[in-house]
């Protein structure tokens, strides 16, 4: 009870599914510091807990970011990895790199729904998604941004129902989408320092509500939703998170579009389709801006 179902659903895998050798969680909010807490004395492997500084307008926090990712290293050395070179580790930045720029290549060509896909397919697979496999045929519909926390197998639901009632999904501002994309790698840099440009990709550049302040979300989307010609952002809640949660009112007051602030229930999870009560919400917001 009170736990969000995504950190919930995380502890759920972690204590069903096994074949892992470590586990690895983050301190970004409370309820998954809770779980990482919960979990380590009943874990067979170790747990490393990677400490996020929510902070960034010093450089304190971003040293602590790089130290925690050498941390994180001599930890996977502890579980028996080898360190790479700088110059393997860079080439496999680079692989990486370009496969997120694939996607985004194909981004304006994509359906909300089958965007989804292709980034789920890169979640779980890694730099081998090619992408060409999930353009469905010609994009129609009232451009909208979904923005909120991570992706959970009902998001898929919820992305199709919206476009089968006629919206499109042109930007995702979920945890899982776009927005967590890392900034540029700069190559020469990157084979000198491999560790210090991934800070700055990742640390100096992906918006998130937690940081504080948290001004990189509102320009990514003062920038984004103009640029896609958006006309009504859905946010996507799991309930208990207070992250997103704290942000409804200044997202209502900055974004000026119609807001839909869609905190998802139980039969949103349950993965046979979504609630009759998140179905009705979105067909009146979509109701409201046509
Ligand atoms: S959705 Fe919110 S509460 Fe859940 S893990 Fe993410 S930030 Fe934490």
């Amino acid at each position: 009870m009170g736990i969000c179902p995504f950190a919930g659903a995380f502890a759920d895998q972690v204590i069903t599914r096994g074949g892992y050798d470590a586990v690895v969680a983050t301190t970004l909010c409370d309820q998954m510091r809770r779980v990482a807490g919960a979990l380590e004395p009943r874990l067979p492997v170790p747990l490393f807990l990677f400490n996020l500084p929510s902070t960034w307008e010093h450089e304190g926090p971003e040293r602590l970011y790089r130290d925690e990712l050498a941390r994180f290293g001599l930890f996977l050395s502890t579980l028996g990895g080898i360190p790479p070179s700088r110059e393997k580790l860079a080439n496999q930045m680079l692989l990486y790199a370009r496969a997120r720029q694939r996607m985004q290549s194909l981004r304006a060509s994509l359906t909300g729904t089958s965007f989804l896909a292709m980034l789920a397919h890169f979640h779980e697979n890694g730099p081998t998604v090619k992408g060409e496999e999930y353009i469905p045929g010609p994009r129609r519909g009232l451009p909208l941004a979904i923005i909120g926390g991570p992706a959970l197998a009902c998001f898929h639901h919820i992305f199709q129902f919206i476009e089968e009632r006629g919206g499109l999904i042109v930007l995702d501002g979920t945890d899982t989408g776009e927005r967590s994309f890392p900034g540029p790698f700069d190559m020469d840099r990157a084979r000198d320092d491999p560790i210090g440009e991934l800070t700055k990709a990742y640390f100096a550049t992906i918006p998130h509500p937690f940081r504080r302040p948290n001004t990189f979300l509102y320009s990514w989307l003062r920038k984004e939703i103009p640029e896609r010609d958006v006309k009504g952002v859905i946010l996507l809640r799991h309930s208990w998170c207070d992250i997103w949660h704290a942000e409804v009112m200044e997202l209502r007051k900055s974004i000026s579009l119609p807001l839909l602030d869609l905190e998802l229930n139980n039969e949103d999870y349950d993965g046979a389709g979504i609630s009759c009560r998140t179905a009705n919400r979105i067909l009146s917001f979509l109701e409201v801006i046509e």
